[in-house]
């Protein structure tokens, strides 16, 4: 074809080839080489003004745009690939992971339907997940963005099926009475996000007391559902939390899917955290009852260690699932053989087109097996145990809150000192852990007191690294208030 015809493809592809194996090499060698590295780094001025120039005009070669990146991009990552990254609640990928990414991009397809295999992949993995859950085959699910995404569609659902109207086509106003929502205090940000978003409002969540435990008060969630009837309005759906985000606590959904069914709720389980527990071969009865939820969100990004993103929602009645998010328009009828034969998974959410997050998680679960993904889960809760017993071994460490799954809260406490000064001691300590790019661990405040909290979400963490961190809160801590002391002589 020898016109003028232009394509992205290249004129000779052997030179990509090298560039190609060079950035695989590469990548092998930062992945392998990740524990030696600072978990994160500041990044110099000129590195970030490298990231505000205008949008190139003209092109230059690849090999030029990938240098660019080993300087300015490798060296300066989030940090949770590393060993020593307990922040939030974050997986630390998988290579397998990253390749499935790319397979996914090489075929480039689009998920939001059609017969093809990677199609066929995505209900596969939609599949195991609902068998990890011990939920019935026939239930519905779907992958999305990650966690909050999930909950959403699982709260729509929700609402529509609770509305006692034709929601999709009448809309709020046509309510009959106000809906409401039922979460412990403890609930994470996305469900105010999720009620705000589908025009409830922030009103239409109550949050209901947690016990000293963290966990939501069933006698508190019957009051208030009591309550609310009383004054008129529909109690619609209540969302148990399996694994908070402060402090990793679970609700007891036995007894919430018990009052669930008595009282004729929704229920749905957060399970953003906790979920995957159900594969955890000793602590399975953590979620027990997660089964039995309506609806369940879950996050392959989180304990699967998928690379970002992909979350899962699970549904139990796939005609509810597919009934709130069926439309089919004229351009996307189906074929009665061929690309448009295939089921329409943009069916099943709020997206049109979607990407093949799939292939990632596929390829990881393939690779080790659900077994090993359960002990690793396993291998966290015993190294957040290890973690409580080290810190309760040191006389300035103090734990904040009882450590019931892979969450530890705790701070340098050494005695005498008030909350404020407490609480800017251990701000201090927590960043200057990042600055050095030794370790990090985020903040949070549980029943009034800052803490420090490590979130061990970490297949490459090592009890050595545990060590490690509890030897540096210890080190900053004495420094720094050995400078307080000094300062207030
Ligand atoms: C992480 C998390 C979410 C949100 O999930 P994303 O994947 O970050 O969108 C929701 N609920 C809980 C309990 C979480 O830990």
């Amino acid at each position: 074809m020898g016109d003028s015809t232009e394509t992205l493809d290249p004129a000779d592809w052997d030179p990509l080839r090298v560039l190609a194996r060079r950035i695989v090499d590469d990548a092998i060698d930062y992945t392998k080489g990740v524990r030696d590295q600072p978990v994160w780094r500041d990044m110099p001025p000129e590195v970030r003004a490298h990231f505000r120039s205008p949008a190139p005009q003209a092109g230059k070669p690849l090999e030029e745009v990938y240098d660019e990146l080993v300087v300015n991009m490798l060296p300066f990552p989030m940090g949770n690939i590393h060993p020593r990254f307990w922040m939030w609640y974050m997986g630390a990928s998988n290579f397998t992971g990253a390749l499935g990414d790319f397979l996914a991009a090489i075929l480039g397809s689009n998920l939001g339907g059609g017969d093809h295999a990677a199609a066929e992949i995505d209900k596969q993995v939609v599949n195991w997940l609902k068998e990890m859950m011990g939920y019935p085959a026939e239930a519905s699910g779907t992958l999305v963005s990650g966690g909050s995404m999930a909950n959403l569609i699982g709260l729509t659902v929700a609402r529509n099926r609770m509305s006692g109207i034709d929601l999709r086509e009448l809309g709020l106003a046509a309510l009959k009475a106000p809906m409401r929502f039922y979460g412990s205090d403890q609930l994470h940000s996305c469900h105010r996000i999720a009620l705000e978003a589908l025009g409830l409002g922030n009103r239409a969540l109550c949050r209901v007391p947690s016990d000293p435990g963290c966990r939501m008060d069933i006698a508190a969630l019957r009051a208030a559902i009591a309550e609310d009837r009383a004054r008129g309005i529909n109690p619609a759906c209540v969302i148990a939390t399996a694994g908070t985000v402060n402090t990793g606590s679970l609700d007891d959904l036995e007894a919430i899917a018990d009052l669930c069914a008595e009282e004729g709720l929704w229920l749905h389980v957060d399970g953003c955290i906790g979920a995957l527990l159900a594969i955890a071969p000793e602590s399975r009865r953590l979620v027990r009852g997660i089964a039995r939820a309506d609806s369940i969100a879950l996050d392959p990004h989180k304990w699967l260690h998928a690379p970002f993103e992909v979350g899962c929602v699970l549904v139990r009645d796939a005609q509810l699932h597919h009934g709130t998010f069926t439309v089919t328009p004229e351009y996307l009828e189906n074929a009665p053989r061929g690309i448009a034969s295939g089921a329409w998974l943009h069916d099943l959410g709020l997206q049109t087109s979607r990407g093949f997050r799939a292939l990632k998680v596929w390829m990881a679960l393939k690779e080790h097996g659900v077994t090993k993904f359960g002990r690793l889960i396993e291998q966290d809760l015993a190294h957040a145990r290890y973690l409580t017993e080290r810190i309760e071994a040191m006389p300035d460490l103090k734990i904040c809150f009882p450590t019931s799954i892979n969450i530890v809260c705790f701070r340098y406490d050494p005695g005498g000192l008030p909350e404020s000064v407490l609480k800017k001691l251990n701000t201090e300590i927590m960043v200057r852990m990042q600055e050095t790019g030794v370790a990090a661990v985020s903040d949070t405040t549980v029943r009034g007191r800052h803490c420090l909290r490590a979130a061990i979400n970490n297949h490459r963490t090592a009890r050595e690294d545990l060590d490690i961190l509890v030897d540096e809160v210890a080190r900053h801590g004495t420094r720094l208030v050995t400078g307080i002391i000094r300062e207030q002589c």
